[in-house]
């Protein structure tokens, strides 16, 4: 069976730069079959933010090329912003562990803003460096991600995990750290998930999976919610370095060829985890530009 007209066909997390393809890379998305793309922020200049107007620049930079996608593609995208974990290690270097700590709550408290504002759709990514740090780093990083459940929780809105892979035991304590500040673990997406979950192991967190042909074979008749993505970097310098862009649609065409219900599971991850997570549905898509 063809992917069913009118179902939407989403990578839940990418990243595209202006200096890179950009634009082009989601025609070529829409081309190969996509229609929806969470579009996560992501650092634009060389240095990483070093102030509030740092990342204010930054989220703006995501939001002018989500727009530009929609006028150019006809592609449906969602902006998801939020200080980089990974940029305290900079930070804590420049500007202590105290400045680094109040920078990236007062960028948090900008996205919840802006989400509020519907200008972006979920807090990401958040969490913390994928890498060994030096302690004072992993101790703000743990700080900040409580600032995050927080914010999530006053904007209604999902947060979007980025950590190394994470145990069933820690994602148990990922979501037992939502919960008390309030925020249900069902809006806890550790993204880039590189192995198949059990609904026991992931503690009501969702698993956003990363487009691998073995993983996605693997977890499509699962129960949702869980995601796809393809965290494509969007970098000349790093080709292959992460899935490409037109990924989702190829596996979604995988999916709905591999049997009888393969068209039916894909509702779970482009439609009803959407729902479940974010509490609205995908909007239908607007004609594609010729
Ligand atoms: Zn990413």
């Amino acid at each position: 069976m063809p992917i069913p007209s009118g179902l939407p066909v989403v990578d839940h997390h990418c990243h595209l730069s202006p200096a890179g393809e950009g634009v082009e890379a989601a025609r070529r998305f829409r081309a190969a079959g996509g229609t929806h793309l969470f579009l996560t922020t992501q650092n634009y200049d060389r240095v990483p933010p070093r102030s509030l107007e740092d990342y204010e620049r930054q989220f703006a930079t995501t939001e002018s090329l989500a727009r530009r996608i929609r006028e150019e593609t006809g592609t449906v995208v969602y902006p998801v912003i939020a200080p980089y974990p990974v940029d305290l290690v900079d930070a804590v270097g420049t500007l202590g562990p105290g400045g680094a700590r109040d920078l990236q709550r007062t960028a948090l408290d900008l996205a919840g803003r802006w989400v509020r504002e519907r200008r972006a759709f979920a807090l990401g990514e958040v969490g913390r460096p994928h890498f060994a740090v030096p302690e004072v780093v992993a101790q703000v990083a743990e700080e900040v991600l409580a600032h995050a459940f927080e914010v999530a929780r006053e904007s209604g809105c999902p947060i979007v995990v980025h950590a190394a892979e994470l145990s069933g035991e820690e994602l148990a304590a990922l979501a037992a750290r939502a919960r008390s500040a309030g925020l249900a673990a069902g809006r806890v997406i550790k993204h880039y998930s590189r192995r198949r979950l059990s609904v026991a192991e992931r503690h009501e967190t969702v698993p956003s999976y990363l487009a691998e042909r073995e993983l996605v074979l693997s977890v499509r008749n699962d129960p949702g919610p869980w995601f796809l993505e393809t965290d494509f970097l969007d970098d000349p310098a790093r080709p292959g370095a992460v899935l490409d862009i037109a990924t989702v649609p190829r596996r979604a065409r995988a999916i709905a060829e591999s049997g009888p219900s393969g068209a039916e599971s894909l509702w779970v991850p482009f439609v009803e985890s959407v729902e479940r997570v974010y509490g609205w549905r995908p909007e239908p898509l607007r004609e594609a530009p010729r």
